[in-house]
């Protein structure tokens, strides 16, 4: 995907605050933070939404839930977080290549608006 911020990202083309890196994800840190600690998971393989990358890839969807884990665990979030992937447009996703949200650092409110 040529046109994807995401995958600039992992191409390195365009800069990121990198978290941590692994073979086949990418932490970094959100460039408009929400909450102290506002961090993106991707995949380096691109794929649309949670969707679509857990009807082709299971796996790597399992993987990107054990990436959030260690980011969390990284960041030393023990006193909890949120992880979220908003979904299409009703959700407000705005880069369409799927990323999971890790948001901490301060208590967050439910239900989100
Ligand atoms: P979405 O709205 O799709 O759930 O989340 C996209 C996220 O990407 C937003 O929170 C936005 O701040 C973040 N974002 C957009 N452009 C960039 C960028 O160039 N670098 C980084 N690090 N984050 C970005
Ligand atoms: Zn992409």
């Amino acid at each position: 995907m040529s046109d994807c911020l995401f995958c600039k990202i992992v191409k390195k083309e365009i800069p990121c605050d990198l978290v941590l890196e692994s073979e086949n994800y990418l932490a970094f840190k959100d460039i408009d933070p929400k909450a102290p600690i506002h961090i993106l998971v991707i995949p380096k393989k691109h794929f649309e939404d949670i969707t679509e990358l857990s009807f082709q890839d299971l796996d790597l969807a399992a993987g990107l839930m054990e990436m959030v884990s260690k980011v969390a665990q990284s960041e030393n979030l023990e006193k909890g977080f949120r992880v979220v992937l908003n979904t299409g447009p009703d959700a407000g996703q705005s880069v369409q290549h799927v990323h999971a949200h890790v948001l901490g650092g301060r208590s967050l409110t439910w239900p989100p608006g």
